[in-house]
């Protein structure tokens, strides 16, 4: 996981020059409120950690480490997933809890930042045991979960079994106190949202296609008046066909390839996928619904051999995983893990726009290397938002106890994601700052003022 302190700094300090921003800080006392704000957006508020006493099927007892951390509270509840992962340490999940507080702010949500994690590969356990290490790490963290404290959601190695496990052992620790709202990401059953599912994928693309064909063709003639590289280069794909490649076909990836061969928008053809067993390509477009389905019935893999492909009639090459980020496409949409492109791959990327679905695929050395080469990087923070917009429409869901159709549930997101795009857009093809500290800039910006304006900002 890549640090993004800098970023927070860099975007502090261009807001600290700006004496527009918050004119009434003055001098020293200007200096020393931003160097205070660049601590307190540095680190968490609370890093809790305990080890969770369980009892495996095979008698044995385990200690296993857990934690909880709680970044900023200054929007409302802490938010942000529990990750089951053996790489799970206190460093991954501080700096993804941070990210939650500026995504949660970027997007207007009424939530701070939070981020659990608990150090186990969770397919080595049981259904019954996972189901204990659920219970215990509600019981260990009781007092510091609940509706209007701290809402956890899925995150990786999780879903919404354990959402609904952890949502029926917190009803029992807290009796006769509301409960719906304490847990998002539920099945629908036990009060999750339609839509939950899709959303993180739906938005990604959203996010990509509302800015490459919406924002470009609305906005044409003044693009063209700017003076600056990524002006120039994104007008230069515009109506191009663009071919797409997607790293990662999980629950992100699969939905990002679907929305991508069926957008009449853009003329895109979705030409190379990967797992993590295979890339499989095909420089006319593969058939994304023929993969999605095979995927489906086969545990989520793409196929792996000729035969797989042969018997779905399925027309792919089959090519080693890791190529796929250095093949010719225009969009190189990352859906799998953090920490993707890095030192030793950067300078064989060819794709001019990356769109960011996983959180941090590309380390803060790569970043800027493509950056300054020009090369438009969509961030997670701004495109990977739809999981968190729609665990709020879910979070408000509980509460009112009345439910949305699935349409009304996108209609929210997509206009939640266009109100922030809206905003961001401009200020970067206008400024010579790259999109996500452009995004760090807004969002740094709402959290400070909210701060000095409550008195906090010292
Ligand atoms: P997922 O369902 O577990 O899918 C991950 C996909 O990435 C799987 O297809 C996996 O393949 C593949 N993969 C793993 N290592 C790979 C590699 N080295 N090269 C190519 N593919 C690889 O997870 P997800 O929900 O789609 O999330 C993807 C990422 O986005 C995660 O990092 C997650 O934290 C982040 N994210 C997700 C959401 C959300 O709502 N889903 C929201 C925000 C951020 P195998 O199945 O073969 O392992």
């Amino acid at each position: 996981m890549s640090e993004r302190n800098t970023v927070i700094e860099n975007s502090l300090t261009s807001l600290l020059k700006d004496e527009s921003f918050l004119p009434d800080l003055k001098a020293q006392t200007r200096e020393q409120a931003f160097k205070s704000l660049v601590a307190l957006l540095s680190t968490p508020n609370h890093v809790h950690k305990s080890y969770l006493r369980v009892a495996l099927e095979n008698g044995t007892i385990v200690r296993i480490p857990a934690f909880r951390v709680q970044h900023n509270d200054t929007l409302g509840p802490y938010k942000g997933g529990i990750r089951f992962h053996e790489s799970v340490n206190e460093s991954e999940v501080s700096n993804l809890a941070r990210l939650m507080t500026l995504k949660n702010s970027l997007h207007e949500l009424p939530f701070g930042g939070g981020k659990g994690g608990v150090i186990i590969n969770p397919k080595k356990y049981s259904v019954k045991e996972l189901n204990l290490i659920c219970k215990k790490y509600v019981q260990y963290f009781n007092d510091i979960l609940g509706p209007d404290k701290d809402i956890p959601a899925p995150d990786a190695g999780t879903g919404e079994r354990e959402m609904d496990w952890m949502m029926a052992e917190y009803k029992n620790t807290h009796p006769g106190e509301p409960y719906r709202g304490s847990f998002t990401g539920k099945s629908i059953i036990n009060g999750g949202s339609l839509g939950r599912k899709s959303a993180t994928g739906k938005g990604v693309y959203f996010t990509f296609r509302y800015i490459m064909h919406d924002f470009l063709n609305e906005q044409e003639k003044w693009l063209q008046e700017q003076d600056n590289s990524f002006a120039e280069n994104a007008l230069k794909l515009k109506d191009k066909k663009m071919k797409v490649a997607v790293q990662g076909f999980g629950n992100l990836g699969s939905v990002a390839a679907l929305e991508a061969f069926q957008c009449n928008y853009l003329q895109n053809e979705v030409v190379a996928v990967s797992d993590s067993n295979v890339m499989l390509y095909n420089s006319d477009g593969l058939d994304i619904p023929a993969l999605v389905k095979f995927a489906r019935d086969h545990d989520g893999d793409l196929p792996k051999t000729k035969e797989d492909l042969s018997e779905h009639k399925i027309k792919a090459d089959l090519k080693e995983r890791d190529s796929l980020l250095e093949i010719n496409v225009d969009v190189l949409i990352m859906a799998a893990l953090e920490n993707q492109i890095h030192k030793d791959n950067m300078k064989k990327i060819k794709a001019p726009i990356i769109v960011e679905g996983a959180n941090a695929p590309i380390t803060e050395e790569a970043d800027k290397y493509l950056s300054d080469s020009g090369t438009l990087i969509i961030p997670d923070i701004l495109a990977n938002a739809g999981g968190v917009i729609v665990s709020y429409l879910e979070w408000i869901q509980g509460r009112e106890t009345q439910f949305y159709k699935e349409e009304q549930i996108y209609e929210l997101l997509f206009e939640r994601m266009q109100n922030t795009l809206d905003t961001i857009l401009p200020q970067f093809f206008g400024d010579p700052f790259p999109l996500r500290q452009n995004c760090y800039i807004h969002s740094v910006m709402k959290l400070s003022t909210i701060l000095f304006k409550q008195g906090k900002l010292y």
